[in-house]
């Protein structure tokens, strides 16, 4: 697994208007799809292309277009949703499937709720949306989910990353499958607290971008 920290002052200057507890959910969440797409940009710099050429107005110009199948984005809700906006704007023509986990807040273990992934990812690059990767759990969990399914790569797309998080994954995928393994985030953070949020993170995602409920 390899872990690409986006140090760019436009990625720093968003993250941290972001974390300001004062930011209210409208901005929070045009903040999220701000970051997402500069985050993407860096993520999809691996993307498989094949070549094309275009008849321009002067002549003909060879260049790539995406490769099919077309990638597949994984929002993990419920905060992932909140980074899908950001994404597609990017990917607009990306197939989109979703998976559900919880956590059980006592074991912090992930359990699956809901699952909408195409039975065959062969040859297919995967993004996965989450925008907290905290202890780790949910993330290794969905990676397998798509390893299993036979994705050419698989790329997580995480806001913030706790040094926890990125070693159970890092654990998790030590030997090497043959499957890229990718996370990208804008920053990596402290440590958890006891509650298994990030320090100092920016609170509940989930709730940040849609209410408490
Ligand atoms: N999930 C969140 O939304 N925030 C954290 O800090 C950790 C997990």
């Amino acid at each position: 697994m390899r872990t690409l920290v986006v140090d760019h002052p436009l990625v720093t200057h968003k993250l941290t208007a972001l974390r300001d507890a004062a930011s209210d959910t409208a901005t929070f969440r045009s903040l999220t799809a701000e970051l997402v797409t500069l985050l993407a940009y860096e993520a999809t710099r691996e993307i498989r292309v094949q070549p094309t050429s275009v008849t321009t107005p002067v002549g003909v110009a060879r260049g790539v277009k995406l490769a099919r199948p077309v990638p597949l984005i994984v929002p993990v809700l419920r905060a992932g949703i909140g980074m899908l906006d950001g994404m597609t704007r990017l990917l607009p023509m990306a197939d989109v499937g979703f998976v559900g986990l919880r956590r059980d807040e006592e074991s912090l273990m992930a359990e699956t709720y809901a699952n909408r992934l195409p039975s065959d990812l062969t040859d297919r690059d995967t993004f996965v949306l989450d925008p907290m990767l905290a202890t780790g759990g949910t993330l290794a969990t969905v990676i397998s989910m798509l390893m299993d399914r036979g994705a050419a790569s698989v790329t997580a797309i995480c806001l913030l990353a706790a040094p926890e998080g990125l070693r159970h994954v890092e654990e998790a995928f030590a030997e090497d499958a043959g499957v890229p393994v990718v996370v990208v985030t804008a920053a990596v953070d402290e440590r958890l607290n006891e509650r298994g949020y990030i320090v100092p993170g920016l609170g509940d995602a989930g709730d940040r971008l849609f209410g408490t409920i």
